[in-house]
């Protein structure tokens, strides 16, 4: 199969609608756009199936039930689980991190260790720390230089009392992206629990849970043209069968007694409350939508605007660039040597095109690097050669004003 990003640019509504038809859109690591099938999949899940799961019987009930168990069928085909019992339905990747970093801290003991690397969303690094105060954990660093993990240095710091090492997939500030088969190697044989932040992972690449051999992955639907307010915990059935609840209420429950309560199986044992089950809709038509593109010459694509977009600006004069162009999913991250980022943005803005200026809750690495904020441009696959060059042109244009 080819790759037509055009032709894959026109399942998106938003690019065909008036003002935004010359938009170039380099802000898809925050979020994606939306195709047809997720915005139809959301709004028929109210026009046609809206009502309660699990819970009643009747025949709109059964059919959202159906809806959100098919899904999750779908969902464990994605991520090539081994039964859907290991998929769990969570608010986004930071919503599973939190349950990971209640669920698995709950058993360790005082003086545990968790490792982390500096490249790390906040979503990555600040429940370990809420956990850490809880439980009286250390937490450990991947050596870095200048803030850059060093993840082929991994094991300097894994001892004895290691017990969770949770590291990104794809850092959404550099769009750095570990060696996911040395870090196995470096982990092989150790008692502890591995966990991969798959955010921005998952809308670039292919995931497979069991060839990547990690314990627990995360991962977030609207990075992956999805609805917002829906990610996926994947964990492996024997450990999520042995982690206690995360949060208690209707839903995950087998029986409820005036002081205690038995819970349900997997996975619904974590899946407290009403689900959001128009974004479980919309994530189900984007796994489908995905399954019918060829994902590795949509990554083939996103890699060479990749690499025109780094040839491109590593010529101009005025930049600190601190993304590579290798080993990346599809980043461009720099800061303007005079004047602020910010001003470059509003620049940007005026000419239609969207990056983003900020720490993208990576402050650990950008404070590592010496700066409060970059700019980021980040790519999805219907961004188009056309879209890098009027965003490299807009930017020599500033930079010449700014000389
Ligand atoms: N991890 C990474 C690498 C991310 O890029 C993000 C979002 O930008 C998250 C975690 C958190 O995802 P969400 O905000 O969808 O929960």
């Amino acid at each position: 199969m080819s790759f037509s990003a055009e032709e894959f640019k026109q399942q998106f509504p938003l690019f065909a609608e008036g003002e935004n038809r010359e938009l170039v859109y380099l802000d898809n690591a925050a979020t994606t756009q939306k195709p047809q099938v997720v915005i139809d999949a959301v709004r028929d899940f109210y026009l046609h199936s809206n009502a309660n799961t699990h819970r009643s019987s009747h025949r709109l009930a059964r059919r959202a039930t159906e809806m959100v168990e098919e899904t999750r069928r779908r969902a464990a085909r994605f991520l090539n689980a081994a039964s859907e019992r290991e998929v769990i339905f969570a608010r986004g990747a930071t919503e599973a991190l939190n349950l990971l970093a209640y669920s698995l801290c709950n058993e360790l003991q005082s003086g545990d260790e968790i490792v982390l690397s500096t490249a790390e969303h906040h979503a990555n690094i600040v429940p370990w720390q809420m956990a850490a105060q809880r439980r009286g954990l250390t937490l450990r660093y991947v050596p870095h230089t200048a803030g850059v993990p060093q993840f082929d240095r991994l094991e300097e710091v894994l001892g004895e009392r290691t017990r969770i090492v949770s590291l990104t997939g794809g850092s959404n500030a550099l769009g750095l992206r570990p060696d996911l088969e040395d870090i196995a190697r470096q982990l092989r044989g150790r008692d502890l629990f591995w966990i991969v932040d798959a955010a921005q992972l998952a809308a670039h690449e292919t995931v497979d849970v069991q060839r990547i051999g990690c314990d627990f992955l995360v991962c977030s639907a609207h990075k992956f043209y999805g609805p917002s307010g829906i990610g996926l915990l994947w964990g492996r059935e024997a450990l999520l069968e042995a982690m206690p609840p995360w949060q208690g209420g209707g839903e995950m429950i087998a029986e409820v007694d005036l002081y205690s309560s038995t819970y349900a199986e997997l996975p619904h044992k974590f899946e407290a409350g009403t689900s959001p089950l128009a974004a479980i809709a919309g994530l189900g038509a984007a796994l489908d939508f995905l399954a019918d593109w060829d994902r590795d010459a949509m990554a083939k694509h996103e890699q060479q605007l990749l690499q025109q977009l780094h040839g491109e600006i590593a010529s101009l004069p005025g930049l600190r660039l601190y993304s590579q162009p290798q080993h990346n999913l599809g980043i461009l991250a720099f800061a303007p040597v005079s004047g602020s980022a910010a001003d470059l943005m509003h620049w940007l803005d005026e000419k239609d095109i969207a990056v983003r200026v900020g720490h993208h809750c990576a402050q650990p690495l950008l404070r590592a690097a010496g700066e409060t904020a970059t700019v980021r441009a980040s790519l999805a696959a219907y961004n188009t050669e056309a879209d890098v060059l009027a965003f490299v042109d807009a930017l020599r244009e500033y930079l010449a004003l700014e000389d």
